[in-house]
């Protein structure tokens, strides 16, 4: 279907059944069996974990793409961009759809682009550097890299499911943040190549700063088809849970634990109660009543950590190794956003923001949220270093939803008083918090694929160059 208007697309729609497009498409690959029309496949591999969002849920459920088409190199994704391209299909990439704001799914119908199958890890080098295509998992580029003495600088806590391809392009940063900051901080992605979406469609290769232009762009610029990735060494690495009486004492533990240099660690996330409550698999290391922050210190270094945690009032309710992505438990399962995902299945009538507050006056912004909303905000923190080097308490604090308007009250509450929100109830790029001020995603668009047809609707500021100039003739 085409993406020129939305009458046009629909018209289109009624005229072009699946099934030549499918043919179509298989043709152009070596196997016919990774184009795919059957629909409960194609509806599962449209969808992703928008429903976290009440707002999105209404917007984007029953939205899907026609066809699935899992490539395998980067020149068959340049033959079925080509064809779509002479088509006017739109093309939706697809990593693993974790996704949380629907970045993966089809607004307009046409191909996903399923690319699971491309996740070749072509080489770890000598000097840190993760060459592989984009479906790679998380879990298995960091095994392969501890083989080598290196580890991932930050990966979110789908680890195990998450792509490369899909982390770069939708995702920000999570466990390790707190040491070497986002995706997009301190040169962690060196290069990222792309299929282009155009009449020949070309592999050009992005970096330094010019990957900034392809990510977090929601798959709207290009298609990543390979990617190098900065390691650092590997530590051997464990996990521990630390209890304390009030949320104000776990703030100055979890702050003074991240800002220090004494510690290696990976991971710094602290939880309000009754946040801790909502982690039932993991009830031995919840303290009743009490505020919780999980950890990943350096082993070498966890005795000791235990005796700071001790003398400034904390109980040491849990301490193991964090031996791989099996271990059990696994506290950093319960970090991040999955933070989000056990108080969505505690409690349906939650949801969840995006904040950064402010590290000289985070107490009293948490003061003074608490004093409008109550209990229907709940702190759950995630330190992490910013691009300036600086360890910020970023926060997914668990929301009590009852209105769109009073999730957007509580989002203007927050920037009112110095709180940044990267928004995760709307579908474009522009509004989720990591759109770049100099519109570099936007003007690669323009270049990259000016009818629009990669992830249509997803980029909100952008006009189609090539259809704008069509409807002109
Ligand atoms: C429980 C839970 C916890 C999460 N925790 C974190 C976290 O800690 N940190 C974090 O950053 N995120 C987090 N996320 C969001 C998400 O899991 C990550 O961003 C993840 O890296 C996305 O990878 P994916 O392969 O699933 O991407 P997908 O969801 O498949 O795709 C994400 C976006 O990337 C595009 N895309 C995918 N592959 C390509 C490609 N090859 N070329 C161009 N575009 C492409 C898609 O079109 C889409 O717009 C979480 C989500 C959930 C549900």
């Amino acid at each position: 279907m085409t993406v020129a208007t939305e009458t046009a697309a629909t018209e289109t729609l009624a005229e072009s059944p699946t099934q030549p497009l499918a043919s179509d498409l298989a043709a152009l690959l070596a196997d016919p069996s990774r184009v795919i029309d059957n629909p409960q496949v194609v509806d599962r591999l449209s969808r992703d974990f928008f429903w976290y969002s009440p707002v999105l849920k209404k917007l984007l459920d029953g939205k899907r793409g026609d066809v699935a088409v899992q490539p395998t190199s980067a020149e068959e994704v340049q033959r079925v961009l080509a064809y779509c391209y002479a088509h006017d299909i739109p093309v939706t990439a697809r990593g693993s759809g974790t996704g949380n704001y629907g970045q993966a799914v089809p607004l307009h119908g046409g191909v996903v682009l399923d690319l699971q199958r491309m996740d070749q890890i072509e080489e770890i080098t000598a000097d840190g550097v993760a060459r592989c295509q984009p479906g790679a998992r998380l879990a298995a580029l960091e095994t392969e890299a501890r083989k080598f003495g290196w580890e991932l600088r930050c990966y979110p806590s789908t680890v195990v499911k998450a792509s490369v391809g899909g982390f770069l392009a939708g995702g920000s940063g999570g466990i390790g943040s707190v040491a070497h900051g986002g995706l997009r901080d301190f040169g962690t992605v060196r290069a990222i190549e792309v299929v282009t979406m155009e009449a020949t469609p070309r592999l050009l290769k992005y970096e330094g700063e010019k990957v900034h232009d392809i990510l977090h762009a929601w798959g709207t610029n290009g298609i990543i088809t390979r990617v190098w990735l900065a390691l650092t060494p590997a530590v051997e690495w464990a996990q521990c849970a630390i209890a304390f009486e009030t949320f104000a004492a776990a703030f100055d533990f979890a702050e003074s634990v991240a800002n220090s240099v004494d510690w290696a660690k990976r991971l710094v996330a602290a939880f309000e109660w009754p946040i801790p409550s909502f982690f039932s698999p993991v009830k031995q290391v919840v303290a009743e009543g009490k505020a919780l922050i999980f950890f990943m210190i350096a082993a070498a270094q966890m005795e000791a950590f235990h005796e700071l945690a001790k003398a400034v009032g904390g109980e040491v309710t849990f301490s193991g190794p964090h031996a791989s992505f099996k271990t059990t438990p696994l506290l950093s399962d319960y970090t991040w956003n999955h933070t989000t995902l056990w108080a969505i299945r505690a409690d349906g009538g939650y949801t969840y923001l995006q904040c950064g507050f402010d590290p000289a006056r985070a107490r009293e912004q948490f003061a003074e949220l608490k004093r409008r909303f109550g209990d229907d905000i709940l702190f759950h923190l995630e330190f992490m270093k910013n691009g300036q080097g600086v360890v910020v308490p970023g926060a997914i604090p668990v929301v009590r939803f009852s209105t769109e308007e009073r999730l957007n009250e509580m989002i203007e509450a927050c920037r009112e008083i110095g709180v940044s929100v990267a928004n995760p109830h709307v579908n474009h790029v522009e509004g989720g918090g990591r759109y770049r001020e100099d519109n570099a995603q936007l003007l690669a668009k323009q270049q990259l694929d000016a009818k629009g047809l990669l992830n249509p609707g997803k980029m909100a500021t952008f006009v189609p160059v090539a259809v704008t100039n069509r409807s002109a003739e």
